[in-house]
């Protein structure tokens, strides 16, 4: 990993929602294979960050690079607008990852196989053949072979959210973001889901991982963000977060512990 290029660069970005200063000055570097989790009270940022990092937000201050492609540079100024780069830029920008929800977002009307080959089919132009077999291989790997035909109401919301999970996949993108991924479902089912983002930690996807499972989070973490009021409270590997002698840090671990 040592003197490779960071997948993600993310400098000096800020949002604000009207008055609301949501995220202030945030810096964040990824580099391939790292897996990052965000942790941090509700409403301290973390899906506007989410969301600016994917482009589902525009910011107002700071840069974005994949892969040190430049993805959005905002003006400086408060109100100046978010300039992104070119449009064929940016579909190469947008290769780069995949999105998984807390609250799976699959397609209801489409069958678990077509969801998750559709976008390989229309955006990346994959054969349907292809994409199919790439769809059932990400299915069968995820213990949902026998689901290929059904719907997304058919199944349980651990099952569901392991679909969202192959389906971001689908795409084969770099950097996996996840959103809360587990805090839609029941403990039982929270553990499915874990187990298959275990399976990627162990074959270093790239992943960014916004979390309330301080475990998990702590097993598969290279590193641990916590988020307070748009802020970079602590930050480090995860024995360095969970030893913090920041008071505010271990009021929030021992609460979710
Ligand atoms: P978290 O994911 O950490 O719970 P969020 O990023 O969802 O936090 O929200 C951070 C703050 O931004 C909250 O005060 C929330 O109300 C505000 N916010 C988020 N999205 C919007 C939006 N689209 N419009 C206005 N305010 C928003
Ligand atoms: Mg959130």
């Amino acid at each position: 990993m040592s003197g490779s290029a960071p997948l993600l660069n993310i400098e000096h970005i800020g949002k604000a929602f009207g008055d609301n200063q949501v995220l202030k000055d945030i810096s964040l570097q990824v580099m391939p294979g790292e897996i990052v989790s965000i942790i941090g009270p509700s409403g301290s940022g973390k899906s506007t960050f989410l969301r600016c990092a994917t482009l589902l937000e525009t910011m107002d201050n700071g840069s974005l690079y994949y892969d040190g492609i430049p993805a959005c540079k905002a003006a400086d100024t408060p109100d100046g607008p978010s300039i992104y780069v070119s449009k064929q830029e940016l579909a190469k920008v947008h290769e780069h990852f995949g999105l998984v929800f807390q609250n799976f977002n699959l397609f209801p009307h489409y069958s678990v196989l077509k969801n998750v080959m559709d976008a390989p089919i229309r955006v990346r132009k994959v054969p349907r053949d292809e994409a199919e077999k790439q769809a059932r291989d990400l299915l069968a790997q995820f213990g949902l072979a026998d689901k290929a035909d059904s719907y997304p109401c058919e199944l349980s919301g651990g099952q569901q959210q392991r679909v969202g999970v192959a389906r971001a996949l689908a795409l084969r993108p770099k950097i996996l973001f996840l959103d809360e991924p587990t805090s839609a479902l029941d403990p039982e089912l929270t553990a499915d889901v874990l187990k298959v983002l275990k399976q990627l930690a162990s074959e270093h996807m790239t992943m960014v991982i916004v979390t309330h499972e301080l475990e998990f989070a702590r097993e598969v973490s290279d590193r641990i963000i916590f988020l307070e009021n748009g802020q970079i409270l602590e930050e480090g590997h995860p024995d360095e977060l969970f030893s913090s002698s920041k008071q505010r840090v271990q009021d929030f671990i021992g609460k979710l512990s």
